[in-house]
């Protein structure tokens, strides 16, 4: 029996549990492409799934981890051959299908992104889903026409892995750019990253007002709830939000005054279901536009045992920028 080391989490009684396991080979799910992983990395999602948290985890038992960084080992895919490096993020992994989190991954070719040459696997996941996701909302705001011009821009949950690396790209591109974050001790490494100011959360947690002062352009939010509410009667006219996380809550206790007084447009961005070619995109982006001196700065590596302490640690708001997971 060939077996590999996995983040193996199980169904118990009471919820569920998360650990190292011997996985073994023919337990893996169909697909046409067997991917050696080099590297993973630490997402929220990733933190939900390991914790039990919330019910991400959809099939039992289940190897967690949504995003991964490899060679091709064996392919019946056209596009695909043994040596070739690739990228996954999303479409279940580590949800409904066995995940990231493993010497061992076989999944659909359609899934996988050519890893741009410019990048390391190393690198690839230490920008992973929340940095690839950062791009796509970065992308969302150009489409809608935000230019530096246009006037600043904020980020919430800035000193996470989505704002670090929406900070990074946004400074790179030439926004002026406001970190928000509860962590004001984090305020240096936020400048490094290129944030012009910083922004204390309670400026965006009080009571929402239908409307409040216009102060950005843009914004890109990973928090939701009050905060994105009141980021968007923050936003100034013809503006735009690109919304892509639940960390302050699902809930959003809005009006529709910006939208129908200011034209402001509040952008949905998935990663998961993100087609293609817009991922491709996004990874090309993510190669030329993302500063590397920062990228490293804001990344520390672990091993797949500490999953379960780094897992806690970004539920509870305490992981600074990227965690990438080294495998095998
Ligand atoms: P992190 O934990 O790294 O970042 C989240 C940040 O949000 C924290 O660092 C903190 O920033 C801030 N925050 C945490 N709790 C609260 C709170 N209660 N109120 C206000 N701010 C809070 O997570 P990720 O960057 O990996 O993910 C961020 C969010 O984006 C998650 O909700 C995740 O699920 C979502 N996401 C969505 C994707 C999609 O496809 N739509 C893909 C990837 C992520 P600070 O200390 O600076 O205030």
């Amino acid at each position: 029996m060939a077996t590999f080391k996995a983040m193996v989490v199980e169904k118990t009684e009471t919820g569920t549990k998360a650990g190292l396991a011997d996985f073994d080979d023919a337990n893996l799910m169909d697909g046409d492409v067997t991917v050696r992983v080099e590297y993973s990395c630490v997402n929220y999602k990733d933190g939900l799934a390991i914790t039990g948290k919330a019910p991400v985890v959809r099939r039992f038992p289940m190897i967690a981890g949504i995003d991964f960084a490899g060679t091709v080992e064996s392919s019946s895919h056209a596009a695909w051959k043994p040596g070739d490096k690739v990228i996954a993020n999303g479409w279940g992994l580590g949800e409904t299908h066995l995940g990231a989190y493993a010497e061992k991954a076989r999944v659909k070719g359609d899934w996988l992104v050519r890893l741009p040459s410019g990048l390391s696997a190393r690198e690839a996941m230490a920008i992973g889903t929340a940095g690839y996701t950062a791009m796509l909302s970065v992308m969302a705001l150009e489409r809608h026409g935000v230019t530096p011009a246009s006037g600043p821009v904020a980020v919430t949950g800035a000193a996470g892995g989505v704002g670090s690396v929406a900070v990074a790209l946004l400074a790179r591109l030439g926004y002026s750019v406001s970190a928000v974050t509860g962590r004001p001790e984090e305020g240096d490494y936020l400048k490094g990253l290129g944030a012009s100011d910083i922004v204390e959360r309670a400026a965006l947690s009080g009571p929402v007002k239908m409307l409040a002062k216009e102060r950005w352009a843009g914004g890109i939010d990973s928090v939701g709830s009050t905060t994105l509410a009141n980021l968007l009667s923050m936003t100034k006219y013809g503006g735009a939000v690109a919304a892509c996380g639940l960390a302050g809550g699902m809930d959003l206790p809005t009006s529709v005054a910006p939208f129908i007084l200011r034209g402001v447009c509040l952008y949905g961005i998935d990663s998961v279901m993100c087609p293609l070619p817009r991922r491709e995109a996004a990874w090309r982006r993510l190669e030329t536009d993302l500063d590397r001196p920062k990228l490293a700065a804001m990344t520390r590596e672990i091993g797949l045992s500490e999953l379960p302490d780094t897992a806690a640690a970004i539920l509870a708001g305490q992981v600074r920028g990227r965690v990438v997971v080294k495998i095998g």
